[in-house]
């Protein structure tokens, strides 16, 4: 692709098929290092994600995306995300994501009075990923 495109293209993909494509002049992304904000003709790179929100800037726009853990590859001013799951802010049911909330709360609170790791584990995770969908729809 040639040099000093003034945007990239960014793509989510999960098992479920394409959530999101869209071009971009600035993509922010919450790595398990921190967060980056990758401009067009950055250098390639890989990073594992948090479960936290993309944010896709084009000029005064901005999409945001709940993103659940995955990766980001970005060469040659693309960018894909692969994710277990992926929601784009309108399509977030805030209903079921406070439900899954609550849910995960109970479930983290008897995992810890019975000792039980594995399951402490999950409930966190679905827990943040409740938390996620829940933020990326209020913001
Ligand atoms: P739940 O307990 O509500 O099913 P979950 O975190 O276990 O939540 P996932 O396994 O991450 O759900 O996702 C299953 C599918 O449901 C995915 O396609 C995901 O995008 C979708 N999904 C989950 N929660 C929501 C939500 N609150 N709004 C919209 N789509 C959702």
């Amino acid at each position: 692709m040639a040099d000093n495109q003034s945007v990239l293209s960014v793509s989510i993909v999960t098992p479920d098929g394409r959530v999101y494509e869209g071009d971009s002049d600035l993509l922010v992304v919450k790595t398990t290092i921190g967060e980056l904000g990758i401009m067009p003709n950055h250098v390639p790179l890989i990073a594992s994600l948090e479960v936290d929100e993309t944010r896709v800037k084009l000029g005064d726009h901005e999409d945001e995306i709940a993103v659940n853990g995955g990766f980001i590859e970005f060469s040659d001013n693309v960018a894909t995300i692969v994710a277990d799951s992926a929601e784009r802010q309108d399509d977030i049911d805030v209903d079921r994501a406070q439900s899954a909330r609550q849910r995960a709360e109970e479930t983290i609170k008897k995992a810890q009075e019975s000792h039980d790791p594995d399951t402490l584990a999950r409930a966190e995770v679905a827990l943040r990923r409740a938390i996620n969908r829940i933020n990326v729809a209020n913001h």
